[in-house]
């Protein structure tokens, strides 16, 4: 429905956003038996494979903030936080659900362009919407969403199966979104127009942020050949996420400073506000890059696989027994404890977050 400012936003009635989300986004494929409309979707399974769920809450003002993203870009990062997910598992996402609490203040249209920032995220991926629930909030927006995936049986990649010896990889660059979200910080209500700082890096930055790329084709190469010995995604920071596929492993692992892929984007936010790019990076959460390890064998094929598709692969490490615990080496070879930089909910922190951002 268009918005004109002539005229009052259409308010929000749950059977038509029903039949609007039905009219859009009802045209599934043939593997969709029942989609939006029934009491339940029906799907036919894949012979030979494995379902991979996935489920993502968020919540207004601490996932998002609506001076810092429009409902475009608030569907749109709810998505891709379901995505990366299936990605980390090494499967292909299917289909999605999206459960919605919605305040009052809030109109048709607004709802609208979330579904779009929704959909933006997951049609080329195939994703179809087959369901979701609808109520109304007293407390902020909630948004819930379900992702469906598939995985050949057996080849799920998983956060524990790291050994000692294994390579550790990062796919493209991180620390960017973090970046972003403080640029995006500084002039809150900017919504990315950016006054002040006009420039393409920071702009580079701030797309990161508000649109992340899931590492879908990664995950399902690193899965269809048998590449990778764990995966995990990292949405809450390298170091922390390291941390959690380190112990389902019950590993160590030592990082190399310089071996951390730092965008020449984030250098220059870095000097521009005399700050360790890698600090930004160690610490930034919501880059949904993967990180995953892979046999010592294995290197030249992944290198060569790097090589072929458009996104790059870093070794930053190599895994260690689990009593060596969580190092970081310098340029100049000394070795100290990796900082814990990543942000955790229910911490004492969780009552001023720092950034205020998504999935913290
Ligand atoms: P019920 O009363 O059985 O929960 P609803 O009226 O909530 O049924 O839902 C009717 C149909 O609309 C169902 O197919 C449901 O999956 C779908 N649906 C409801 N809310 C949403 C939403 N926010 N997004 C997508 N589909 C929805
Ligand atoms: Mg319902």
């Amino acid at each position: 429905m268009p918005h004109s400012r002539s005229r009052r936003p259409t308010p929000l009635h749950e059977f038509q956003l029903i039949e609007t989300l039905h009219r859009r986004y009802g045209a599934t494929g043939p593997n969709v038996v029942r989609g939006i409309g029934d009491d339940a979707a029906v799907v036919t399974p894949i012979k030979g494979h494995e379902l991979v769920l996935t489920t993502d809450l968020l919540a207004e003002g601490v996932h998002f903030d609506h001076k810092t993203a429009t409902f475009q870009d608030i569907g749109y990062k709810a998505a891709v936080a379901s995505l990366s997910d299936i990605a980390a598992m090494g499967a292909k996402p299917d289909y999605l659900l999206v459960s919605l609490a919605i305040p009052p203040s809030r109109t048709a249209s607004d709802i609208q362009r979330l579904y779009r920032g929704l959909m933006l995220a997951c049609r080329p991926h195939g994703v179809e919407l087959i369901g979701g629930d609808t109520s109304a909030s007293r407390q902020g927006l909630f948004i819930n969403i379900v992702l469906i995936g598939s995985t050949k049986a057996g080849r799920a990649l998983t956060r524990d199966g790291a050994q000692v010896g294994d390579l550790l990889y990062v796919t493209g660059t991180i620390g960017d979104s973090l970046a972003g979200l403080r640029l995006l910080s500084v002039r809150p209500g900017t919504k990315g127009s950016l006054l002040g700082f006009k420039t393409g890096s920071a702009q580079g930055l701030i797309h990161r942020h508000l649109r992340p790329t899931p590492r879908i084709t990664v995950g399902q190469l690193l899965s269809a050949q048998q590449l990778a010995t764990a995966a995990i995604d990292l949405s809450d920071g390298l170091s922390g996420d390291l941390k959690h596929m380190c112990e389902q492993s019950h590993v160590g692992a030592e990082i190399e400073r310089d071996a951390l892929p730092v965008s020449s984007a984030l250098r220059r936010y870095a000097d521009m506000n005399t700050v360790d790019p890698v600090d930004v990076a160690l610490q930034g959460g919501e880059d949904y890059e993967l990180l995953f390890t892979v046999a010592p064998r294995h290197r030249k094929t992944l290198e060569h696989l790097g090589g072929q598709i458009d996104c790059k692969l870093s070794c930053i490490g190599i895994i260690k027994p689990e009593a060596y615990g969580l190092r970081i080496k310098d340029h100049s070879g000394s070795v100290r404890r990796l900082p814990m930089l990543s942000y955790q909910h229910f911490h004492s922190n969780a009552d001023n977050p720092p950034e205020g951002s998504w999935s913290r």
